[in-house]
């Protein structure tokens, strides 16, 4: 069972602190999960995850499907048991955004948010490269040279196998490059997988929790009806899905859009999104939950996020000190020094991208905290302005 509490002591604003309770403790929002692409995090093992401070995680379903993975989660009992967090919420996706990727993705070369204008001249469309076809059944592709299909019922069914707390509803993610009609076509589909995916889901409403996600592009009525539709089905939460338009202004508005015709009693998880930026003007907006690859992604790039901005470890490399000061995860707190950590990626020492990728777990997991203690104190804007000054 999950329930969800929530406050909100910010006149003017929709920031919100709230409460997930399921039967492994409660979980403060808003927070941030770590993805572990198919239950493991790469650089770190899981006995190293007890001791990160994150209480949310993500998992892939359509990696843990295709690398075969889900046979070996479930003869450990579960998710929570296989990644050895028992205490932790963990969701896992669809795995519909990734089958989509190998659509628009592959054909425009693109994700879900184009940063700039030059950036959109640049994209090449070619549907050749397309690998999915979809259909109202679901969607069909190729993995590894052999056809495959997902739709609401299998993703239902992975998902179950895999045993979150969190489950998301099978929709469809479409590009920034979509035109309207497409959008709004495909929306409505999505809207229909949701029904297909509670229906698939009945049986095991007690022990998982299933979220339906809301489409509709950039577009203000798609996604203003989307998250009408979406917001009175017999769901214990939302997905806020696909692009926010073209460019990263465009997200707090869509965002926006959308929380204002939710149910505020249920917790909305924006997907794929952790930018700090985006981060703060979704929370504005009343969102509660995140995922990213961001912290741990950039770690093994050796990219370091730090309260004045974050540093390319090349341009610090004769540093000898630690990344901050004050920051309490292993790297720091043990002292290992920028210049350590460079000569063991240069070494290809696989404690480089372990430490960096604690330490950037770590500076999220402050983040979000600072951020829940800032809307409880009223002073979520200040934060806000402090972390904008360097990102
Ligand atoms: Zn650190």
């Amino acid at each position: 069972m999950l329930s969800f509490t929530f406050s909100n002591q910010n006149p003017g604003s929709k920031a919100r602190t709230g409460q997930i309770q399921t039967s492994r403790g409660t979980f403060q929002t808003p927070e941030l999960a770590i993805v572990a692409t198919d239950g493991e995090l790469r650089s770190l093992p899981n006995d190293a995850l007890q001791d990160i401070p994150s209480t949310y995680f993500i998992v892939n379903t359509y990696h843990s499907y295709t690398k075969e993975i889900i046979p070996i989660i479930e003869k450990a009992g579960g998710i929570h048991a296989h990644m050895q967090i028992p205490d932790r919420l963990i969701a896992t996706d669809s795995g519909g955004f990734q089958v989509f990727s190998l659509g628009f993705g592959r054909s425009s070369g693109i994700g879900k948010i184009l940063p700039t204008q030059s950036d959109l001249k640049k994209v090449h469309h070619d549907d050749a490269q397309n690998l999915i076809t979809i259909t109202e059944k679901g969607v069909e592709f190729v993995f590894d040279g052999k056809p495959k299909v997902l739709n609401p019922e299998i993703s239902m069914d992975l998902q179950h196998k895999i045993g979150a707390d969190i489950m998301m509803a099978f929709d469809e993610c479409t590009s920034p490059l979509n035109s309207y009609e497409y959008i709004k076509r495909s929306m409505e589909r999505t809207h229909r997988w949701l029904d297909r995916s509670i229906v698939a889901h009945k049986s095991h409403a007690d022990a998982q929790a299933l979220f339906g996600i809301v489409q509709g592009g950039e577009y203000q009525d798609l996604r203003e009806e989307s998250a009408r539709v979406v917001g009175k089905k017999d769901v214990r939460g939302f997905g806020i899905g696909g692009s926010f338009g073209d460019f990263h202004e465009a997200l707090s508005t869509t965002v926006g859009w959308v929380t204002t015709h939710l149910p505020p009693e249920k917790p909305r998880h924006l997907l794929g999104i952790g930018k700090i930026r985006d981060i703060f003007s979704a929370v504005e907006q009343g969102v509660d939950l995140f995922d990213c690859v961001i912290p741990t992604r950039e770690a093994r790039h050796r990219m370091l996020y730090t309260k004045k901005g974050r540093l390319y470890l090349r341009k610090f490399k004769h540093l000898h000190e630690p990344i901050e000061k004050n920051c309490a995860c292993r790297a720091c707190v043990e002292g290992v020094t920028m210049s350590q950590l460079w000569t063991w990626f240069l070494e290809k020492d696989l404690r480089a991208s372990t430490y960096t990728t604690l330490h950037n777990i770590q500076f999220y997991a402050d983040l979000m905290r600072e951020i829940r203690e800032s809307i409880e104190r009223g002073t979520f804007t200040d934060l806000k302005n402090d972390y904008f000054r360097y990102y």
